[in-house]
């Protein structure tokens, strides 16, 4: 049966959905979509709707506290709890308060996936301190590239921001993981790559993750590199890096074929957004995401670009 709705009718929840790297991951997502301090011309949420750096109290703490101890209290397997979301979780400025909480009520680990485009204030490293780990990216290590990628917020400077992730490694307790985004032509030449090295063995994060563009980006510019163009740079990055893009071979299987199904008939009729199946299905655009990915994977939907809105359409 196709679920018309929601089970718990949450906005800021979604999942669990299971993911390569947390398992089953508990998603709360604590800002409006697509607020964020960056533009990256990656980005599979497509283009940023209101760019900012200014920290804002944007949802009632207790609502999206109670939200989550229902989940809890569902049974349901759950490995991570995990703040990304449609936007840059840091921009709430109750995100401490979020996590200790959260950590007075389960021992689920809980995880912050950010930009890090904040780590400058003391006040938010302060406030991720609880966190079990944390997932920062660090794509640019010179200001040119990081604007070309990154578009951010004028303000921003990388320099600054890498200083940010050093202090927060000597203050951090926990586990970090930095995430690399590689964008071929963009981020990825050698003597650019020279420069990463140079900023994350200063940083010192347990792990370095590479991705690559395999989700549809908001620009089409915006390239992958192949397998065996990571794998060099995995090579030179040492034994602390691994590849996490996943260059899907087998078919995928989704976690609900009947959500998966609900979202093809509705991209059969007619050509729709992610907002569109969002709202017709009842359910997270994050959760939605991870479905469309199978779909295009799988090659049975195309995505389409008209008038800078961003279709799905059967293939
Ligand atoms: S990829 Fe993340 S940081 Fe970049 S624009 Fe999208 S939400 Fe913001």
């Amino acid at each position: 049966m196709i679920e018309s709705k929601n089970k718990y009718n949450f906005s800021h929840i979604y999942g669990p959905v299971p993911s390569r790297r947390l398992g089953f991951s508990l998603g709360i997502d604590i800002i409006p979509f697509k607020t964020c301090s960056f533009d990256c011309i990656y980005c599979q949420l497509g283009p940023t709707i209101k760019k900012t750096i200014k920290r804002r109290k944007y949802f009632p703490s207790s609502e999206i506290l109670s939200q989550i101890k229902k989940v809890l209290n569902s049974g349901q397997r759950i490995d991570y709890i995990t703040f990304s979301g449609s936007g840059e979780p840091t921009l709430n400025s109750a995100i401490g308060t979020l996590v200790r909480e959260i950590k007075k009520i389960t021992p689920v680990p809980v995880v912050v996936l950010t930009n890090s485009s904040l780590f400058t204030l003391k006040s938010l490293r302060k406030a991720l301190k609880p966190s079990d780990l944390v997932i920062p990216s660090l794509d640019a290590a010179t200001q040119e590239i990081f604007v070309k990628i990154n578009r951010p917020h004028p303000s921003l400077k990388i320099k600054k921001i890498i200083e940010g992730l050093k202090e927060f490694r000597r203050e951090f307790k926990g586990t970090i993981w930095l995430e690399i985004m590689l964008v071929k032509g963009v981020n990825d030449s050698p003597p650019h790559i020279k420069k990463l090295i140079k900023a994350i063995s200063e940083i010192n994060p347990d792990k370095i993750q590479l991705n690559t563009v395999i989700r549809p980006p908001a620009e089409k510019f915006a390239l992958a590199l192949n397998s065996k163009e990571l794998k060099r740079i995995k090579n030179i990055l040492g034994e602390k890096c691994e590849i996490i893009a996943e260059f899907a071979k087998k078919k995928q299987v989704p976690p609900s074929e009947d959500l998966e199904e609900a979202i093809f008939s509705l991209i059969q009729r007619r050509p729709v957004t992610l907002t569109d199946i969002s709202s017709s299905l009842g359910k997270h655009k994050n959760e939605i995401i991870k479905y469309l990915n199978f779909l295009l994977k799988e090659g049975k939907v195309k995505l389409v670009v008209h008038k800078g809105l961003r279709y799905y359409e059967p293939l």
